[in-house]
């Protein structure tokens, strides 16, 4: 049998890493305020615990998959919580997705009583923690990281160590961030073809098939700002043309474009930043430059 391990929250993803780490050999004791979360547990040979005292109880490692501030808080610092029951040196892998600050606050309290925590959120999706294909962005001291990578490996098929305590939340919300407006883009862009009279289906097949859906991170990015070249393959005065086309077209149909209008005054400001001839990825040495980050 391997390392004992302590589980808080058993659902749409902590219930299938639990599992895994129990069909890997872990013992796991886990725990969900459900009681209805415990039995899948068990039936993969896990062990069902009653509360938090006993999920942590003789354990290396107590993992939290809760889904909010309040409830890895509650969880790890409450009176019944982690901190009461588990032993000195246990390190605690908090993997739910929070607040960064909330994350450090919780890593000093947790420090001051003589344990150890990494941030190691997941990215990804349900179905990826069913079959052990989730993403770990990890954060937290190096020899934390190297022991809890095994575990990773239970249920992840990519694991990255972001640096220390805090950078791995930072990252997911950050990835979270560009999701989520991303997620708004597609459909204003979808509601837009749409009240043109274009069939949704023949706009994903589109847009599944140009840059716009393939993803700027995936093919401009790389290949040309974060490789250090600006020079030009569509330049921002083009772009500018192009999403004021866009904007224009949004205007005439009645379908609001809140994300291009943003965007539309953000292209604006190249000429005003000397950038107007350079490369449209040389947006992001624009929004360094907002953010007061040292152009080197
Ligand atoms: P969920 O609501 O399905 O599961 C959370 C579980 O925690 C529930 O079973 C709930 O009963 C339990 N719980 C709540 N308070 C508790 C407590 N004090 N003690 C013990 N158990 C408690 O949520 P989820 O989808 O598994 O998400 C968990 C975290 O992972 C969230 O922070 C979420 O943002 C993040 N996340 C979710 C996804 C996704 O696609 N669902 C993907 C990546 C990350």
């Amino acid at each position: 049998m391997k390392d004992t391990i302590g589980f808080i929250g058993l659902g749409t993803m902590g219930g299938p890493m639990a599992r895994h780490l129990a069909k890997r050999g872990y013992r796991v004791q886990g725990f969900d305020v459900d009681a209805g979360k415990l039995e899948a547990l068990r039936a993969a040979g896990g062990i069902a615990c009653g509360n938090i005292a006993e999920a942590s109880a003789g354990a290396s490692m107590v993992i939290t998959m809760l889904p909010r501030d309040e409830h890895v808080r509650s969880a790890l610092t409450g009176p019944d919580g982690v901190i009461a029951h588990a032993k000195a040196g246990t390190l605690v892998i908090e993997m739910s997705t929070i607040l960064p600050r909330t994350s450090l606050d919780i890593a000093a309290v947790l420090k001051s009583a003589g344990l150890r925590m990494m941030d190691a959120p997941v990215g990804r999706t349900p179905a990826d923690a069913r079959a052990g294909t989730l993403l770990v962005i990890a954060g937290g001291a190096k020899d934390d990281f190297e022991a809890a990578k095994p575990v990773f490996d239970a249920f992840a098929d990519k694991v990255v160590h972001m640096g220390g305590p805090g950078s791995g939340i930072r990252m997911k919300v950050i990835n979270n961030y560009m999701s989520m407006v991303s997620m708004a883009l597609t459909a204003e862009t979808l509601a837009m073809a749409k009240k043109a009279g274009i069939e949704t289906a023949a706009a994903v097949e589109v847009l599944q098939n140009t840059v716009a859906g393939r993803g700027q991170i995936n093919v401009n990015f790389p290949r040309k700002v974060l490789a250090g070249d600006i020079t030009p393959d569509f330049p921002l005065s083009l772009g500018h043309k192009d999403l004021s086309l866009g904007v224009t077209l949004g205007h005439e149909l009645g379908s609001p474009l809140f994300l291009g209008a943003a965007a539309l005054e953000l292209f604006g400001l190249a000429p005003v930043f000397g950038r107007a001839e350079q490369d449209c990825t040389a947006l992001l040495l624009i929004l360094e430059q907002l953010a007061g980050i040292a152009q080197t």
